[in-house]
């Protein structure tokens, strides 16, 4: 425990709830690690409280947050500036202090890049298809997009919901084109031809974690070389990467995405080379030891 005193800075995360989030861990690794008189810790707020909450946090003289489910989106009417990428994307994840309120921007998009930065792929051929219409599935269409992916495959189960993905996908000005499709139908022609299949859904995760969002019968329409990746880090591997590395493909699961965001936010406040092995040691360490 490193020794708190008057001088010591504060971070932290909010969200509600936000006692499952694992960035305190590795943040305070980090900042153990950089020598850093700075602590991490989690705010639970409720969704009505965020307003006057960001307010106080400013006032407290906390030196960044990050932001989890419910506020994302929310937390955007309070800030003085947006980065392009959270404006894009339509969610933050990051703050920090601005010369007179909080600045925001969205580290997922990079976070969820970073592994795919690694596989030699030639990205402008590759149409990538997103289980789930939610915010993570944004900032993966994002992230598709600054990889050079030409479009995007969204499938969801709600119509509604999907169009409005699209549309609202449509008013800001991108390069990716995003093409809907209904769940319930049958995914095998979007399998057939895709090189990259990414899960946003929470299915394979907590109570459903002996589901996948695909049978085996449809994973095995996906080509030999395509990449499933599984934004869940809880298990490691879901039933889904299971279902794929028994059919040969490569597979990612969602903690190289949570480290890189994670390290990304460090490297917004304290702008020092980040010690992301450390912060990935510490984080598998603790899943490994808590049987999650
Ligand atoms: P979200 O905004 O609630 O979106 C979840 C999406 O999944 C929605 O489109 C929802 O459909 C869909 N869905 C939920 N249950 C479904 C079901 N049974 N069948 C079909 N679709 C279903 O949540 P999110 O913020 O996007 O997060 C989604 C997942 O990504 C979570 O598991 C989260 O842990 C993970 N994640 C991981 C990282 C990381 O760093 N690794 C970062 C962010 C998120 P409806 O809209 O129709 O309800």
């Amino acid at each position: 425990m490193p020794l708190i005193t008057g001088k010591t800075q504060l971070l932290g995360v909010i969200g509600y709830p936000v006692s499952h989030s694992l960035s305190p861990i590795m943040q305070n690794a980090a900042l153990q690690a950089m020598g850093l008189d700075i602590c991490y810790v989690a705010f639970p707020i409720v969704p009505r409280d965020l307003p006057q909450a960001i307010a106080g946090l400013w006032s407290s003289g906390i030196q960044g947050l990050n932001i989890t489910i419910p506020h994302k989106q929310t937390v955007m009417d309070e800030l003085i500036h947006l980065t392009a990428i959270a404006q894009q994307v339509g969610a933050v994840n990051t703050l920090w202090r601005g010369d007179t309120g909080w600045q925001g921007t969205n580290t997922d998009v990079f976070g969820f890049m970073a592994p795919l930065r690694h596989q030699n792929r030639d990205w402008s051929t590759i149409i990538p298809v997103v289980l789930g219409n939610g915010g993570a599935a944004r900032a993966v269409v994002a992230g598709c997009e600054q990889l050079g992916c030409p479009e995007a495959v969204v499938v969801g189960r709600s119509s509604e919901k999907l169009a409005q993905f699209q549309r609202q996908w449509e008013q800001g000005a991108h390069k990716i084109l995003v093409n809907i499709q209904q769940w319930d139908t049958s995914l095998t022609s979007v399998l057939s031809q895709t090189q990259l299949l990414v899960n946003t859904t929470p299915i394979g995760m907590g109570h459903q974690a002996d589901y996948s969002p695909i049978a085996q019968d449809s994973i095995r329409q996906l080509p030999p070389t395509a990449i499933v990746y599984d934004l869940i880090y809880t298990p490691r591997p879901t039933l889904l990467l299971k279902q794929a590395q028994a059919h040969g493909l490569v597979t990612i699961d969602g903690t190289e995405m949570l480290i890189q965001q994670g390290a990304a936010a460090l490297h917004q406040w304290v702008k020092k080379e980040i010690p992301i092995p450390i912060m990935r040691d510490v984080l598998l360490d603790f899943l490994s030891r808590n049987g999650r």
